[in-house]
């Protein structure tokens, strides 16, 4: 994978939503914290000295410097009473070529090891694992290999093998061929045809700068630190890639893959002395220490600013076919090493760009010049120095200068008017609310936090010490009122290191790219003698005779079925009514925040209106609201939650295909001291929504229909997956008006619009049936201590918007009322609605875009959860990824990704990402299919498709999210307990049963979809739809 990163607090922000595992103790007497405080700086284990110990009490963890004595390898390690443990090596990778060096080699070393010599030992091990993550990362200058797991054996497992591919590979000439480049026959079976450039790295990074964010992410970095590392494209420039040889490769990995240039950590409870005693056997103990010279110099600084300009591929998607143009200022700033500069930096850049209290929203984002800031903005951290962006997208070329102007002069008035109080106190809570929330990554986020200064040689822990950095920014405000402002003055207007970047749209930029790759390719050609062309054609070959033979997997460590618990924890829940409203309460360690979420159904919301919805749910937090414009709603927010926002929800039946809950889920959270704050917030928008103000509402519109349009190119497969189900059940076609493509072209049109005055009117009209406390039920989750003052709140939240409870009908004739609770059945019930005469249709649907790759999806109509096959096809979809559809795809096909999965709404989808195939990838599902019913797998296979399952089933759930699908779906602990007996339970003989009911053709009955480039061959089939 090749990540570029943002800033530091938005990494923090990452934390959020998908979150730890916690067990039930108490913080302040931590186990795991405790016992490392008594570790003391000089002490000495397994090759290790300890360097500094320190208790982060804001954190609730302990960290322990330590280095190894030989090499010089750098340690962290973080105890923290956490379960869901994480280890993770990093390399300062500095690239000066664009040929994507560091990213090849980060996809090479998972290709086998001396060890663990067979093929692509990290995706097997996906299988044989419990980790809750594996993944690798090529940043700008450092490349990072983290996994975690909840599971000690797990731990010891996969420590095993990360250490061992690192340090240890193959870089075999082949695995170079697959994951890098290579020239090779279109068909390698035919030695006719002609010549063609493959390899997985080159068709990602094809994919990766499809996408015109990160084309000018990407430019932008490169044209504002042009001496060193950061002038290159660290991913590979695909037109760069075909100049790496193998053996340059293997020398990249001599000198930058070496214990002397990598930093250790490690996360989580398991003691530390394992996990010394372990890399230093394991790895660390076979090398001596070498100078690695990896260290990046600081930028010599410009004595004046400069100006670059870039071209793009046309965006068919973007809202206004005149206005594709970005142009953003970026200037250089101090080194990230300065921890409290940093931090400093990182606040100033919030105050000046987030929300639409901030002096650039004002000046930029309202006049509605572009539809949003440029893809890159505010504070970047992920280089040695630091930069700070700020500019536009989506905006007319005429206006460039007028937007530098703009840039200029806020940066003027920043200096002489500062900041509000309450800006800077809103930011410091938002900080606070971070810390707090438990997260279920935790300890990736930390990982991440960390990477990027402590790679330069700053003091990571000196960078967890957050509440530290804020004491000294409270501080060094009060010595100087005019701290920041002196900071703006330094920074950005004394500042001359300074880039101006414009980017255009360019016709013809997808034909230059193609003949300037086809130019390349020639010239490889033409060099080549008769004998090197055979010999091109037997190594094709040859890499399809190694990706079609079993691979041998047995040298690689393996959990097996027998170590995964065999029951689930009991999350208890209990239902009571506040003001007459359904509430479900959930006691959870949630260290002093409140998380409060309500369920509104969709009911009665005539169907006109259903494509609104979307919209209303990301504008309803956001006009204004009571006696507050949107600027005070804002701001209140910042000050007293942690955020509140709105989402659509198509729930499908855990019994019937044909059944779902449609609705909208609220969802916010606060410190309790903020609860009445909190509520009065929601009243406001319940009773006195302000829908009057046109302006806001065309720069909310704006910002969603380009971040939409953004995405596509990141979650093609998904859309693809939706709207090849979006005709195979009632659900999956609402999914689509929601999430799909259909959204997506909405979005468009009412962006478009000249007059937004029709849509403000339907706001107040969708606002009526879903802002009904009649159709609601809540559910808050806290601690035992705040339970009942949350109640209490709550209920007075409830008789203050009784106004708003009306009577409607439902529109759809067939609705069924279910118990939330299926233990008891008298008490709140949710309303489902049900499709009795539903017909599911095949469609074949083609979409096309202005992507160099595919996405490719197929979903199949089979059976809700609750039904004795759901559990045989989630098997069977991880059983034939793993085992077929990824070799086909991937290693054979050369897309990025690919494979099957079972949903929640009883739809089977196939899926390829980033694919240079399309209607071929379609017959690699199919034989997917006839893999399995030809029976070749064994039961190993069988058993790593269970492992990988139940690495899913029971994947760390975060305290704030507890409880949440007994609430939303209805699907209780002991239904989810059936299922995982009928997990365990799957054989042999059920998954060649529904291979052959559910997914054989002239069985099944499915849907297909294509996101991709034009395609002749689909124009040329009159069963396509082609849109
Ligand atoms: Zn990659």
């Amino acid at each position: 994978m090749f990540r570029q990163t943002k800033a530091v607090l938005e990494k923090l922000r990452h934390v959020r939503s998908k979150g730890p595992h916690l067990s039930w103790r108490q913080w302040s007497t931590a186990a795991a914290g405790k016992k490392a405080l008594q570790y003391t700086a000089g002490q000495q284990m397994h090759g290790f000295t300890v360097k500094e110990v320190v208790a982060v009490p804001d954190l609730f963890l302990t960290a322990i410097k330590l280095t190894h004595d030989t090499t010089g390898a750098q340690y962290l390690h973080a105890a923290r009473d956490d379960p869901n443990n994480l280890f993770s090596v990093q390399f300062r990778t500095t690239p000066m070529d664009s040929t994507g060096v560091p990213h090849i080699l980060e996809h090479t070393v998972l290709c086998g090891s001396q060890k663990y010599p067979c093929r692509d030992p990290f995706f097997k091990m996906l299988n044989r694992s419990l980790s809750t993550f594996m993944n690798a990362f090529t940043a700008s200058d450092y490349t990072m290999y983290p996994f975690s797991t909840q599971n000690a054996k797990d731990f010891q497992n996969l420590l095993s093998v990360y250490l061992d591919a690192v340090f240890f590979p193959c870089l075999r000439e082949q695995d170079f061929w697959q994951e890098g480049w290579r020239l090779e026959n279109e068909d390698p079976t035919d030695a006719s045809s002609p010549l063609v450039f493959k390899g997985v790295v080159f068709n990602e990074m094809k994919g990766a700068f499809s996408d015109n964010e990160r084309l000018y992410a990407q430019h932008l970095q490169n044209k504002l630190y042009p001496d060193h590392t950061y002038s290159v494209v660290s991913g590979g420039e695909p037109l760069a890639i075909p100049n790496l040889s193998w053996e340059q490769l293997k020398q990249f990995h001599a000198t930058h893959y070496h214990p002397s240039n990598a930093r250790l950590f490690t996360y989580g409870d398991l003691p530390l002395e394992q996990h010394l005693k372990q890399i230093d056997q394991e790895a660390l103990s076979k090398f001596q220490r070498i100078h690695p010279n990896t260290q990046v110099p600081s930028q010599p600084h410009w004595t004046s600013p400069r100006e670059e300009h870039v071209t793009c591929s046309p965006d068919a998607m973007a809202p206004d076919a005149t206005r594709q143009n970005t142009l953003c200022v970026s200037y250089l700033l101090g080194d990230i090493t300065d921890t409290f500069e940093a931090f400093t930096l990182s606040l100033l850049s919030s105050l000046m760009t987030s929300g639409p209290n901030a002096p650039f929203y004002k000046a930029l984002i309202e006049p509605k010049i572009g539809t949003d800031f440029s893809s890159v903005v505010g504070y970047d951290g992920s280089t040695k120095e630091a930069s700070f962006s700020i500019g536009l997208q989506g905006m007319a070329e005429d206006d460039a200068e007028k937007v530098k102007n703009i840039i200029h002069r806020t940066i003027d008035d920043i200096i002489e008017t500062g900041f509000e109080d309450e800006r800077i106190e809103a930011l410091l809570h938002k900080i606070e609310i971070q810390m707090k929330h438990q997260s279920t990554n935790f300890g990736l986020s930390l990982a991440s936090y960390i990477a990027s200064s402590w790679n330069h040689d700053g003091d990571p822990v000196e960078l967890l010490q957050i509440s530290n950095s804020v004491l000294k920014f409270r501080q060094a405000l009060r010595e100087n009122p005019r701290f920041l402002q002196d900071k703006v003055q330094h920074y950005f207007k004394d500042n001359t290191h300074r880039l101006t970047l414009s980017m255009s749209p360019d016709d013809t930029y997808l034909d230059k790219q193609a003949s300037a790759e086809e130019r390349i390719l020639q010239e490889k050609i033409s060099a080549l003698s008769d004998s090197d062309k055979k010999d091109i054609y037997e190594k094709g070959l040859q890499l399809l005779d190694a990706q079609s033979k079993t691979q041998d997997a047995s040298c690689l460590p393996a959990l097996k079925v027998s170590d995964i618990a065999p029951t689930i924890p009991i999350t208890p829940v209990h239902m009571t009514k506040a003001d007459g409203v359904p509430l479900q309460l959930c006691e959870q360690p949630t260290n002093g925040l409140v998380y409060f979420r309500a369920m509104c159904s969709l009911n009665t919301l005539p169907e006109d209106l259903k494509l609104y919805v979307p919209l209303f749910c990301s504008v309803i937090t956001k006009l204004g609201s009571g006696s507050m414009d949107y600027r005070q709603q804002a701001q209140q927010m910042e000050l007293r939650t942690g955020g509140m926002s709105v989402s659509t929800q198509v729930i499908p039946d855990c019994t019937h295909m044909d059944m779902f809950e449609q609705g909208v889920l609220l969802s916010s959270s606060c410190l309790e001291r903020n609860l009445p704050h909190m509520f009065q917030l929601w009243g406001d928008i319940f009773n006195s929504p302000r829908f009057d103000d046109r302006e806001r509402l065309r720069v909310l519109v704006m910002m969603s229909a380009q971040e939409l349009a953004n995405g596509i190119s990141d979650s093609g497969h998904v859309y693809a997956m939706t709207q090849a189900g979006h005709l195979l059940t009632p659900a999956g076609e609402l999914l689509e008006t929601f999430d799909g493509m259909d959204q997506v072209k909405f979005m468009k049109r009412i962006a478009e619009m000249s007059d937004l005055t029709p849509v403000l009117r339907t706001l107040p009209r969708i606002k009526k049936h879903l802002l009904n406390p009649k159709n609601m039920r809540c559910a808050i989750n806290a601690t035992p201590q705040q339970t009942s003052k949350s109640v209490a709140h709550l209920e007075s939240f409830m008789k203050d918007v009784a106004g708003n409870k009306k009577h409607f009908k439902a529109v759809r004739p067939n609705v069924v009322e279910r118990p939330l609770d299926v233990r008891n059945v008298s008490g709140a019930s949710r309303t489902l609605v049900a499709h009795p005469n539903f017909q599911p249709c095949h469609m074949k649907t083609f979409i096309q875009m202005p992507f160099p790759v595919n996405f490719v999806g197929e979903s199949v109509r089979t059976v809700p959860y609750s039904h004795e096959d759901y559990a045989s096809l989630c098997v069977l979809g991880r059983m034939m990824t793993a085992k077929f559809l990824h070799g086909e795809i991937r290693e054979k096909g050369g897309a990025y990704g690919g494979g099957a999965r079972m949903g929640g709404g009883g739809l089977f989808s196939f899926y390829s990402y980033r694919d240079p195939n399309s209607v071929q990838t379609l017959s690699a599902f199919s034989k997917g299919v006839n893999w399995v019913k030809s029976a070749k797998f064994t039961q190993q296979d069988i058993d790593e498709a269970k492992l990988s399952v139940f690495s899913a089933v029971d994947s760390p759930v975060a305290p704030s999210s507890k409880g949440m699908s007994v609430f939303l779906s209805g699907i209780t602990d002991e239904m989810k307990q059936r299922h995982r007996e009928r997990l365990f339970d799957v054989t042999r003989e059920n998954l060649l049963d529904v291979a052959e009911r559910y997914l054989s053709v002239g069985n099944k009955t499915c849907g297909v979809s294509i996101l991709g480039p034009e395609n002749d061959v689909i124009k040329r089939d009159p069963s396509w739809v082609v849109k």
